[in-house]
């Protein structure tokens, strides 16, 4: 923290040192940043925002989720102000024409040492240093794609899930990788539940659903349309495009009733007068019904694009059935949505809910 007679020193905040200590050791015993920052927040231990802005009595004005997380931990880590050095001109402009902010490189970092009393010592910060590199010297991770990715969400929380990968040994020598989807909430800053769903589960209880839809649309395609329109929407199709000849006919009467009102004003049948009062009526109602003809097609439109989705629907749901190994892109033509909730038991015979919700149609029975 700044000196407060001085504000250009820092001084040791012994209460922020404990943890910013217990962070460090943490790390040199083999904690990763994400266990890290799953303990601290297990243990309610404020971030370091929340910390000085507690401390400072004021209020938090960023949104921030106020939990610790991996990049909020690995910054502490990799900071050099514990070790007692200052590091300046870590953001600067882009050059003297363009004044936007940029983090500036490393190596033009302008770093002077011992400016202030270490929280930790050299041997600590090698140590947790030496780690970070050798986790970077690692191969870079070979990324999976996962069939569900960006589908799936948690039921408890609403957050994404996320997908994760092992790679199971066989007995044989070989290799297996079984895919699982985790709650992203629970990953990063450890709340919510452990709930996971391995992706070959998924995919069959997905595909399961999907084949007992085509069942439902084999037996009486109709029936299905209309469930999924909802019946009253079916019945409003009807009685608004009955309503819409009623318009064009109305429409088509009014047109010739104002040629009528000129032939006969033409022919001197009616006065200047009663021509003008009876035309500005027809006018009006002219007007006034090509409004509601307007509103009404587009309703009808609406109503028609929906039948036309649903039909793209169940083509869908045709071709995905006649797939041997369904992939990404033909999940993504039917699903848009699942949501995956916490197992009722952990035994072999769990009970997880699992809703789907299809695209163009929502949720199914
Ligand atoms: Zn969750």
């Amino acid at each position: 923290m700044k000196d407060p007679s001085c504000p250009t020193r820092l001084v040791v905040d012994e209460d922020a040192a404990v943890i910013v200590r217990r962070m460090f050791n943490m790390r040199c015993n083999g904690d990763g940043y994400r266990k890290i920052a799953i303990q601290l927040n297990a243990d309610g231990i404020l971030t370091a925002k929340e910390y000085w802005y507690n401390r400072e009595g004021k209020p938090n004005p960023y949104k921030s989720i106020g939990k610790w997380t991996y990049h909020t931990v690995k910054k502490i880590l990799t900071n050099e102000v514990y070790l007692g050095h200052s590091i300046k001109f870590k953001i600067g402009t882009m050059s003297y024409k363009n004044k936007k902010n940029i983090n500036k490189r490393p190596e033009d970092w302008i770093r002077v040492e011992n400016t202030h009393t270490p929280i930790i010592n050299q041997e600590v910060w090698n140590t947790v240093y030496e780690m970070s590199q050798s986790c970077r010297d690692k191969k870079p991770r070979k990324r999976n794609s996962y069939l569900f990715s960006t589908l799936t969400f948690c039921q408890d929380c609403g957050s994404a899930m996320v997908g994760q990968s092992h790679t199971n040994k066989r007995k044989d020598g070989t290799s297996r990788i079984s895919k699982t989807y985790i709650c992203r909430r629970k990953q990063r800053i450890g709340e919510c539940s452990w709930h996971s769903i391995g992706e070959s589960d998924l995919l069959e209880i997905v595909s399961m659903d999907i084949r007992h839809q085509l069942e439902r649309v084999t037996f009486d395609e109709t029936a299905v349309i209309r469930k999924i329109q909802g019946s009253a929407t079916a019945g409003a199709l009807l009685e608004a495009k009955q309503k819409l000849v009623a318009l064009d006919s109305r429409l088509t009467e009014l047109e010739n009733l104002g040629c009528k009102l000129y032939e006969d004003r033409l022919a001197r049948i009616i006065s200047l007068d009663t021509f003008k009062e009876l035309s500005a009526k027809v006018e009006d109602e002219r007007v006034q019904k090509q409004a509601e003809r307007e509103a009404l097609s587009c309703e009808i439109e609406k109503a028609d694009r929906q039948i036309f989705d649903i039909g793209q629907w169940i083509d869908s749901v045709r071709s995905y059935c006649k797939l041997e190994n369904p992939d990404q892109d033909a999940i993504r033509s039917l699903v848009e949505r699942v949501e995956i909730g916490e197992p009722s038991c952990r035994s072999r015979y769990k009970q997880q809910a699992i809703t789907i919700y299809y695209r163009f149609v929502g949720q199914l029975g």
